[in-house]
């Protein structure tokens, strides 16, 4: 297969993003092309390139672009004149969902949670979190850990590590600790301990919290991945001091790490769980908040919003629920896929002396240094393949390909990304030996 873009010729103007864009826009600018169709782990560019995908909206895209059954559902859907915005109304759309929510996701696994509709993304959906926590408990701290990212809006921002988006605030962000994460100081210190040893000291200094807010692998943080032995104490840490444990799996969960959810079998069942990236399967915007009924306190339109629920990210999500979620050879693939990601990357990494980060399908290798991570994520554009970096010092090349990725497209990018490695790695070598 061919993946090479085709070089740009005859590039259009495009000034107006230069005009008329703000200059916030981050992307666009490691990958300056006018993208204007995609399907599967594909988008193509109106030069007539084409770039396999290992980015897929920050994990957004799960299943791919446009998947047909879920293109399919939501044409059907649309073009039936159903709902398309209600507010929080009952619709077709809405109980369809749920139903598959129930049946489907929650039934299966034991769990039990009520579903709350936030605004449509990620952020939203934390803040809604942390607001009940502190509502439920009467209490004001929120522990976070180092190098977590949970959002931009004020109450997630302050529970998200990275200096660069905090100072973004522009007032002081308040009530949450950032407490050392799964191996922050290495292998050979618990940081659950150190946790632990500071709730229980009355002198601490630290407030008892109202809930703890951690991601089991940590997306934009450098996909470091707690073991399940230290979520589990986490849990227990939070249970015994009247906490809620909120997991964020807006980018780890819908299968990234190869369950639904990233906690899965892990011995322990969050308070809460955000969901929102892949949760409408399709890339539209779509969030929730999961909780155990007897959290469910709110009086109602206590926390509202226009755009709770977004019927057409019902449609398919409820269609990628039922297609991929009631599937086991899916998720036996996923499975598997992840296996054979982790062995490609732990080759490239023991051959280059580098090591690897993440679990299942969410995963990375450490090139050193963001200025190495950058030339390779560059050398891989120019080859066709999009692929992004994560980490405190954007060090970790991320591999975050569509779950339904083939066999053969998932090595194809890997070549790609192997041989820009290679070769970035040896340049630099070469340089510091002159
Ligand atoms: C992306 C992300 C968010 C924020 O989601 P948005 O849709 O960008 O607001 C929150 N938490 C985690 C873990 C994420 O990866």
């Amino acid at each position: 297969m061919t993946i090479m873009p085709k070089p740009s010729q005859n590039i259009p103007d495009r000034g107006i993003y230069e005009r008329r864009e703000s200059v916030v826009r981050s992307y666009s600018r490691a990958m300056p092309r006018q993208f204007n169709r995609a399907e599967h782990v594909w988008i193509h560019d109106d030069q007539g390139g084409r770039y396999l995908d290992f980015l897929a909206g920050c994990s957004t895209l799960n299943y791919g672009h446009n998947h047909p059954v879920l293109k399919q559902a939501l044409l059907d859907y649309i073009s039936a004149d159903g709902i398309t915005h209600g507010l929080d109304l009952h619709t077709d759309a809405k109980a369809s969902f749920l139903e598959a929510l129930e049946t489907v996701i929650l039934k299966p696994r034991g769990l039990d949670y009520r579903a709350m509709f936030t605004g449509p993304t990620g952020t939203n959906a934390v803040e809604a979190a942390i607001k009940l926590a502190r509502k439920v408990t009467g209490r004001e701290l929120v522990i976070a850990f180092t190098n977590g990212f949970h959002g931009m809006t004020l109450g997630a921002l302050a529970c998200t590590g990275n200096a660069a988006k905090r100072g973004g605030a522009g007032v002081p962000l308040s009530h949450v600790s950032h407490e050392p994460y799964d191996g922050y100081y290495g292998p050979d210190v618990d940081t659950a301990d150190l946790l632990e040893q500071r709730l229980a000291d009355p002198s601490s200094g630290l407030d008892a919290p109202a809930a703890i807010i951690v991601e089991t692998v940590q997306g934009e943080g450098g996909l470091n991945a707690a073991s399940p032995q230290w979520l589990r104490r986490i849990a227990a840490i939070a249970k015994r001091h009247g906490a809620l444990l909120i997991v964020d799996d807006i980018q780890a969960g819908c299968g990234r790490t190869g369950g639904f959810f990233s906690f899965e079998e892990m011995g322990f069942t969050p308070d809460i769980v955000t969901l929102a990236k892949s949760l409408s399967g399709m890339g539209l915007p779509f969030a929730l908040t999961l909780f155990r009924p007897e959290l469910d306190q709110w009086s109602p339109g206590e926390h509202n919003g226009t755009f709770r629920g977004n019927n057409h990210a019902f449609v398919t999500a409820d269609a990628a629920l039922r297609h991929f979620w009631g599937d086991e050879g899916f998720i036996a693939d996923v499975k598997r896929r992840g296996d054979l990601l982790a062995a490609r990357l732990e080759r490239l990494a023991a051959d280059l002396g580098l090591s690897t980060r993440g679990r299942g399908m969410m995963r990375g290798i450490d090139v050193g240094s963001g200025e190495a991570a950058e030339a390779i994520t560059s050398a891989c554009f120019a080859q066709g393949l999009i692929i992004e970096t994560s980490g405190a010092h954007d060090e970790i090349v991320k591999v975050l390909a569509p779950l339904v990725i083939s066999d053969d497209e998932l090595a194809a990018g890997l070549d790609i990304l192997e041989r820009c490695t290679r070769d970035v790695l040896a340049a630099a070598y070469d340089v510091a030996a002159e």
